[in-house]
C-alpha cells in the first residue's frame, strides 16, 4: 500500500510539479532576455540616430547658421579632416569620432544659436562639397562616393562612456608626443 502512495506522488511530481518548475525557469530566462533587450532599446532610444538627424551648423566666416543632415555634414567634416586616399577603415574611424564629437557638442553647446561651427580652431573642420571637389584633380566623384560610403557604413555609431557620448578629441599630428587632456584643458583625469 505504501508503495502505491510513493508511485502516486512520484506520478504527481512528474506530471505537475516538475513541468511547473521547468516552465517557471524558462519564463525567468525569457523575462531576463526581455529586460536586456529593453535596456538595449532604451540606450538606442536615448542616442537614436534620428534624434540627431539634423544639426545647426554655424559658418564662422559669414556668421550664417545652416540646418544640415548630420551624415551629410559628416561627409564634409571627414573630407576636411582626412585625406581621401587613406584606407577606408581609417576614414570610417574618423567618421565615428567626428559623429561622437558632433553629438557631444549638441549636448554640450559652445554656441548659443548653433550646435557646432566650421572653424577647426573652435569646433571641427568642414569644407563644402563644391570646394572639396574643386581641390581634387581627378576621380572627383569616386573620391566623394568613398567618403559617403564610409559615413554610411558607420551610420548611427559613436563612442560612449556610461551611455554618454565621449568628448572625442582628435588631432592630425601629435608631433611625436601626446599630452594628457587634463593637463591641457583641465577637468578630470
Ligand atoms: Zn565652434
Amino acid at each position: 500500500m505504501k508503495k502505491v502512495f510513493i508511485y502516486f506522488f512520484a506520478f504527481l511530481f512528474i506530471c505537475f510539479v516538475l513541468p511547473a518548475l521547468l516552465t517557471k525557469t524558462e519564463i525567468n530566462a525569457i523575462s531576463n532576455t526581455n529586460d536586456e533587450k529593453e535596456e538595449e532599446k532604451q540606450i538606442l532610444e536615448n542616442y537614436t540616430y534620428n534624434q540627431y538627424g539634423t544639426i545647426r551648423l554655424l559658418h564662422a566666416d559669414t556668421n550664417e547658421v545652416e540646418e544640415v543632415a548630420l551624415d551629410s555634414y559628416l561627409c564634409n567634416v571627414v573630407s576636411a579632416e582626412m585625406p581621401v586616399d587613406f584606407e577606408k577603415e581609417a576614414l570610417k574611424a574618423q567618421a565615428i569620432v567626428a559623429r561622437t564629437y558632433t553629438i557631444y557638442k549638441i549636448k554640450n553647446k559652445k554656441h548659443d544659436n548653433a550646435d557646432i561651427c566650421d572653424d577647426s580652431n573652435c569646433c571641427q573642420a568642414w569644407i563644402s562639397k563644391e570646394d572639396r571637389l574643386a581641390r581634387w584633380e581627378e576621380d572627383k566623384e569616386a573620391k566623394w562616393n568613398k567618403i559617403e560610403e564610409c559615413v554610411k557604413e558607420t551610420q548611427g555609431k559613436m563612442i560612449t562612456y556610461n551611455n554618454e557620448p565621449i568628448n572625442a578629441f582628435f588631432h592630425s599630428n601629435s608631433g611625436g608626443k601626446t599630452e594628457l587632456p587634463v593637463d591641457v584643458w583641465g577637468g578630470r583625469q
